[in-house]
């Protein structure tokens, strides 16, 4: 079976547009509205002649009662049946109290991770991005979703470890 690479991080951090960036065309379904993607859905992808199954999620966002919705355990699943993670922030917006329940989740599962620092589309998010590295998760990647800025330095490491 192919290597499987599951996209996590909260709602609205870009997961659905790195995912389409990746396949190369729009399949994965993007919305302005947190959470559109609610199950997990899994394409054929390939990069730098590997192929590989590529999983987008839900997002990850406790409530106000401090517990992570259905949303959540797909992404949880997710990681548990995923060789490596690719694990989506919000350069932009910097970590939140999900994010840092989600690292926890990532330690505990033990897969290898990537941190893809999203919403860096020029240099001058550079700084947004290394901010990141207090999630303890290694180097951020620098990445523009949107436009494609730092994708492919980022498969790149995400290619090491798949
Ligand atoms: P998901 O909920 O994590 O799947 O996030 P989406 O892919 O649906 O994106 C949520 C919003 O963030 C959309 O309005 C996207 O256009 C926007 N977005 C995604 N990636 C980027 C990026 O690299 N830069 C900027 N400025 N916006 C982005
Ligand atoms: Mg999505």
């Amino acid at each position: 079976a192919l290597p499987v690479l599951a996209v996590v991080g909260r709602p609205n951090v870009g997961k659905s547009t790195l995912v389409n960036r990746i396949l190369g065309r729009r399949e994965a379904v993007v919305e302005d509205t947190p959470g559109v993607t609610r199950d997990r859905v899994s394409y054929p992808a390939e990069w730098a002649g590997r192929d590989f199954t590529l999983v987008d999620t839900g997002g990850w966002e406790v409530d106000v009662a401090g517990i992570e919705s259905k949303v959540a355990e797909q992404a949880e699943v997710a990681i548990a049946l995923a060789d490596a993670v690719v694990f989506v922030v919000d350069a932009q917006v910097g970590a939140t109290a999900s994010d840092e329940r989600v690292v926890e989740l990532l330690r505990r599962a033990g897969k290898p991770v990537v941190l893809c620092a999203n919403k860096v589309d020029g240099p001058a998010g550079e700084a947004d991005a290394s901010y990141l590295w207090a999630l303890g998760l290694g180097e951020p990647r620098a990445v523009s979703a949107l436009h494609g800025r730092g994708l492919g330095d980022m498969l790149d490491a995400v290619l090491d470890v798949l």
